[in-house]
């Protein structure tokens, strides 16, 4: 975050707007939007901002800026094309710590004016850091089309019933719940269309008997986080990530869709860490329990799916066993999106009519595989775990069939920014992953369909990756 984002109260305080312009025009009118007294500083005045002076919305100094000007300031604004004046009352008011914003001179200021969406009460302020003001422009056009233009009635309505609130239910949580119900529902819906006796009427009922329901009972769903890219969430981890109280995650879940957590959720990390062991299974599921059992809303993040190799299994047996409702959310799982992101179809009529999953890890150091079942051909085998013990792999999967030929692909960090790709086959994958040094997650694909992806784009750059 390159800026911190926050909302000042300018009501009866003095802001200082410099410069006569159709800028400083509009700047004004904000400010006064916001309760703010203008005073303005400018030579000479035309149009709709002499307008405003002759209106007597803001009170005109018509002569040049001095330093004296700052005094009592909570703010200043500069909207002149004079460069050597946008210095100086950027340098006086830095020296006395009033907040200056220069127009479209990020050097020259301390803070930056975002794009906004007014739906008073609610403000909306877009920034991008000063990188792209256009597409600022273009996402405040979003939003606007998405919020109903009476999306401040339902706040205003809300507002009423603040306090009330507040005092019958004391828990933050049994709040949130509440509000969450109202704005989801009827009651909002009715707010909204500005049926405020009916939605008060509603309000009150189900205040009432939210004030007679029993502590809430902890639940704890565990969710597929996806292979990386938080776009490939489904709309229910979303929307369950937005309302958790905790959510535990271990190494494998992308920062990125960590970060699509509520922002005051508790988080867990229950996972390696360098130097760290991770935290034994058993373990894991007790702190679930414990934390269900204290009434929270857990949300268990798991990379890819949960239920395919991700061990959910033995949690949902430790939460049914203790008595916790436990509820799945799939994921889409590395293989599918590393295919997706590689442009490696998973079956093709012609070239393999079936797909199997595997772990490659060893288990008491050995690895366990059905090897003839794996070198059948016209299929294709997806290892997960399989980076250390690839040379194996390869070398029995050669020993009981498959031609040293047949394609290989490597995929690390699939579907994330930092995604890598490796291409060989069976006889030279060993020696190309070694001198490419893959460290993250990666995910093995073995078949004739890595050969048509390759066939399609020789360097393997399908769509953004880095071939190798
Ligand atoms: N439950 C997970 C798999 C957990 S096993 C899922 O459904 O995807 C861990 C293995 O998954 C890693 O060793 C790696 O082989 C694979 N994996 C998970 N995320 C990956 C990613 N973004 N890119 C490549 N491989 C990944």
């Amino acid at each position: 975050m390159q800026s911190f984002p926050l909302f000042l109260t300018l009501q009866d305080r003095h802001v200082l707007v410099v410069g006569g312009t159709e800028q400083a025009a509009r700047k004004a009118e904000l400010l006064l939007s916001a309760g703010a007294k203008v005073t303005l500083i400018a030579g000479a005045v035309v149009g709709e901002i002499a307008q405003m002076i002759a209106d007597g919305f803001i009170s005109w100094a018509g002569r040049c800026f001095d330093d004296g000007d700052l005094a009592g300031m909570s703010l200043v604004i500069v909207a002149s094309d004079d460069e050597a004046l946008q210095a100086r009352v950027s340098h006086a008011a830095q020296q006395r710590g009033v907040p200056v914003n220069v127009v479209d001179r990020p050097k020259l200021s301390s803070f930056i004016m975002p794009a906004i969406v007014d739906r008073s009460p609610i403000t909306i302020a877009i920034s991008t850091g000063g990188a792209a003001p256009a597409l600022a422009r273009r996402l405040r056009a979003e939003i606007e089309r998405a919020l109903p233009a009476a999306i401040g009635r339902m706040a205003r309505f809300a507002e009423i019933f603040r306090e009330q609130v507040r005092r019958t239910l004391d828990q933050p949580r049994a709040r949130r719940r509440f509000w969450d119900r109202v704005f989801a529902g009827r009651i909002g819906e009715m707010a909204l269309a500005g049926d405020e006796i009916g939605a008060r009427r509603e309000l009150i009922r189900l205040l009432d008997s939210a004030r007679h329901e029993a502590p809430t009972i902890g639940m704890v769903h565990l969710v597929g986080a996806g292979p990386g890219d938080p776009d490939l969430l489904t709309i229910k981890a979303h929307r369950l990530l937005q309302r958790a109280d905790v959510v535990v995650y271990d190494r494998l879940v992308a920062p990125e869709v960590l970060a699509m957590a509520r922002r005051d959720a508790e988080r867990i990390h229950v996972g390696k860490q360098s130097g760290h062991h991770a935290m034994p299974q058993a373990e894991i599921n007790q702190r679930l329990v414990s934390l269900a059992r204290a009434g929270k809303s857990v949300v268990r993040l798991k990379g890819g799916d949960p239920f395919v190799f991700g061990r959910g299994g033995e949690e949902v047996e430790a939460l049914m066993q203790a008595g916790i409702a436990v509820e799945v959310v799939p994921g889409v799982t590395a293989a599918l999106g590393c295919a997706a992101s590689a442009g490696i179809p998973l079956t093709h009529r012609d070239h393999a009519h079936a797909c199997v999953f595997v772990a490659g890890h060893r288990k008491d150091g050995k690895v366990e595989l059905d090897w003839p079942m794996l070198a059948r051909p016209r299929q294709t085998v997806v290892i997960y775990m399989g980076a250390e013990t690839l040379p194996l792999i390869a070398s029995q999967l050669i020993a009981h069939g498959l031609p040293a030929a047949t394609p290989v692909a490597l995929v690390e960090n699939g579907t994330t920014s930092r995604e890598r790709r490796v291409v060989g086959t069976l006889a030279t994958i060993e020696r190309q992953a070694t001198r490419a040094g893959l460290g993250g997650p990666t995910l093995c694909l073995v078949g004739e369909v890595v050969g048509i992806a390759l066939t399609r784009d020789p360097e393997f750059r399908f769509v953004s990756g880095i071939g190798l």
